[in-house]
């Protein structure tokens, strides 16, 4: 058995560093926050090059297999997250790649439409029909990649964006790894969207890492799909027999060795199983691995329980485990402002509100509050110049990150920085100075929704 080794240092030898571009924005990291920025700073002008460490665009939403888009509408009839969220589905809908309710049902009380999608988690609220979206991830990886190609970003895929270049306390371009070796690319703008915030501490960006061994963002996971299910089948079994399935779902956690949950995806024969495993560190080499190992352990037992156990998975196989760890959450931004349970618990509104979400779990009453609003100063470091971060590494309290990093989330966030970081290009200005008033109306030309916002012009 090998010993871990102590942890002496050692020098590794300074050496010269092809540059092989040069960029307006420099995004690190493909998921629905960086994809997002890239596809929104090209489209506003800059020239953009967009690096990614897997083969594929969209993060957790395909590699991950994390394929449920939800809580886009808040029970009435319009759409709260709109913009690059609303235009992923869109362009999916047209190749058969989402399960989702027709957008002049949303909002509806129809009892049928109701009874209907209330077989679909997140899909009714308050009794009524909610935007929440079942997508295929394969297809999802084509059209992240035919609009990253439409918008004119250069893109790099296995590419491992290691550290950023920092001169003077401005961040000027980023090293990365692939098997053409370690290469730069200096940049105007360099944009964190790793979702595990990995260019925060070569940029010396203050960050928190902390989270709550509890919350969901906290916990790691191994995504697997089943085939040859039946999805309305297992819906008719637990609508007849509600306790009798709680009771299976607890025997196949403690079977198992952790919570599985079986969830739908656009296929009725096809669901992803959700799972969470605590107490493992997503940048952690040591913890991934273990993560990987254990999970597919679990796998196996959860499938065998299923199969033997619980109607519709008679048949059914294993098709495949996610490429992609399931990682939740890691380094947190602290930003210019950081955002706190508080404020989501209050709605708090901000005068730099550049995105706007229906507030998850929140009571039925019509007078509660039911937004939250994410304000710009929570996409910019405090104190180095020339860095955005974009997704889930966004500034927050661990409960406010926990209720507000989901995919449409993200992708919102993402599009609010990219566009951002095109406005501080074309007006030669720190990204710190960018008007507010004119991101917002940016935002809102692109499909954005900001309800309940109130444009202020910031002199
Ligand atoms: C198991 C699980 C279930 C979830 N369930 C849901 C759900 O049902 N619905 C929902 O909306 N959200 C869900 N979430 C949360 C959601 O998936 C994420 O919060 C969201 O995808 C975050 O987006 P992001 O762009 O910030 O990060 P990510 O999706 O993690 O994307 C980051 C991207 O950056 C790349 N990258 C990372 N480091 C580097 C690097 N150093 N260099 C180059 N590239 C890099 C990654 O490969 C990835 O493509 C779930 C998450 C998990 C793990």
């Amino acid at each position: 058995m090998l010993e871990e080794q102590n942890r002496d240092t050692i020098c590794e030898p300074a050496r010269d560093i092809d540059i092989c571009y040069q960029a307006d924005v420099v995004v690190v990291g493909g998921g629905p926050g960086g994809h997002s920025a890239a596809i929104a700073a090209a489209r506003n002008g800059a020239k953009t090059i967009l690096l990614e460490r897997y083969g594929h665009l969209g993060g957790m939403a395909t590699g991950g297999i994390v394929i449920q888009i939800p809580h886009m509408s808040d029970g009435g009839t319009e759409p709260i997250i709109a913009g690059l969220a609303l235009e992923w589905l869109e362009r999916l809908d047209k190749v058969g790649g989402t399960l989702r309710p027709s957008m002049q049902d949303i909002g509806s009380d129809d009892a049928e439409l109701v009874s209907r999608w209330r077989r679909f988690m997140g899909n009714v609220i308050n009794g009524r029909i909610e935007h929440t979206a079942w997508v295929d991830p394969e297809l999802l990886k084509c059209i992240l990649n035919d609009m990253t190609e439409d918008a004119g970003v250069k893109l790099l895929l296995h590419s491992w964006g290691t550290r950023v270049l920092v001169e003077d306390g401005k961040v000027k371009g980023v090293f990365f790894e692939s098997k053409s070796g370690r290469q730069a690319i200096l940049g105007e703008v360099i944009i964190d969207g790793t979702g595990d915030g990995d260019l925060l501490p070569s940029a010396g960006a203050d960050f928190d890492s902390v989270w709550d061994s509890t919350s969901r963002s906290s916990m790691l996971a191994l995504v697997f799909r089943l085939g040859n299910c039946d999805y309305q089948k297992l819906c008719d079994y637990r609508e007849g027999d509600p306790d009798q399935y709680q009771q299976l779902m607890k025997g196949l956690a403690e079977y198992a060795g952790t919570r599985l949950l079986p969830l739908p995806s656009p296929r009725n024969d096809v669901m992803w199983v959700n799972n969470w495993i605590p107490g493992l560190d997503c940048t952690s080499v040591e913890d991934l691995t273990t993560l990987e190992v254990k999970m597919r352990k679990i796998m196996r037992k959860g499938h065998k329980f299923l199969k033997e156990n619980v109607p519709t998975f008679e048949n059914s196989f294993i098709i495949d485990t996610a490429p992609q760890t399931g990682t939740r959450g890691a380094r947190r931004l602290v930003g210019e402002y950081v955002i706190t349970e508080e404020d989501f618990k209050t709605s708090k509104k901000f005068e730099d509100t550049i995105a706007v979400f229906p507030r998850l779990g929140r009571p039925g009453s019509i007078e509660t509050p039911r937004h939250v609003y994410i304000p710009y100063r929570a996409l910019v470091p405090v104190k180095t110049e020339g860095l955005l971060v974009a997704g889930r590494s966004f500034a927050s309290d661990q409960m406010a990150n926990n209720m507000a990093n989901l995919i449409p989330h993200c992708i919102a966030i993402g599009q609010a920085a990219g566009t951002a970081a095109s406005i501080a290009i074309n007006e030669g200005i720190s990204l710190r100075k960018v008007d507010y008033h004119t991101l917002q109306k940016k935002l809102l030309e692109q499909g954005v929704t900001l309800p309940g916002v109130i444009l202020t012009e910031i002199k």
